[in-house]
């Protein structure tokens, strides 16, 4: 089993409700076990494009996906996230990104592990931040004091909101 580090991030239509979606798909694969979600956090969007505040947060799963296969799964969460639904519900999408993959190091066409831009994101790295621990906590703890704290960035509560927790008990 490969202890794995992901971003997750939406933006559009039911924000919280495409991230609590995706996080049930990654827990219905059987080769995956999520280990610990960050809390939700609302983030100015990063880039210059015009956009409504993304929802984010960071994910641990142990796997044994090998890094493409964990992409594949994670391509197909995402397709199943931007579909088009119903007029009133909107358009929604979803971004999964591989941040860590134990100690693994690759460059290849389509995956950069560790993730190329997470040491420009505090959107990545303060929720990174709180299910890290030992060595990765270090490491993350220094990239976001070199990034310094220009990035909006805010706690929102839990991706699993009260309503659903009170249900499920
Ligand atoms: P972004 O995440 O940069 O906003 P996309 O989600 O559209 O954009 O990703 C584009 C491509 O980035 C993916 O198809 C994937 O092949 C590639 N990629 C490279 N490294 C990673 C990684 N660590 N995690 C996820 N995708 C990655
Ligand atoms: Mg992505």
């Amino acid at each position: 089993m490969y202890d794995v580090y992901l971003s997750l991030g939406a933006n559009l239509g039911d924000r919280r409700l495409a991230l609590e979606t995706a996080i049930n798909a990654l827990k219905n694969v059987p080769e995956i076990n999520v280990q610990q979600i960050s809390s939700l956090y609302q983030t100015a969007p990063v880039g210059g494009v015009k956009q409504d505040d993304f929802y984010n947060c960071a994910l641990y799963l142990r796997t044994s996906l090998t890094p493409t296969d964990l992409l594949v799964k994670l391509h197909q969460i995402e397709a199943a996230g931007k579909r088009q639904r119903k007029i009133h519900w909107g358009p929604r999408t979803i971004d999964l990104d591989i941040l860590v993959y134990d100690d693994l190091k690759i460059q290849t066409k389509s995956l950069t592990i560790p993730h190329s831009q997470m040491h420009r994101r505090s959107f990545v790295l303060v929720p990174l931040l709180e299910i890290t621990t030992g060595k990765l906590h270090k490491q993350t703890l220094i990239l976001l004091q070199r990034l310094g704290d220009q990035q909006r960035i805010e706690k929102i509560g839990s991706v699993f909101n009260e309503a659903d927790r009170v249900e499920k008990n």
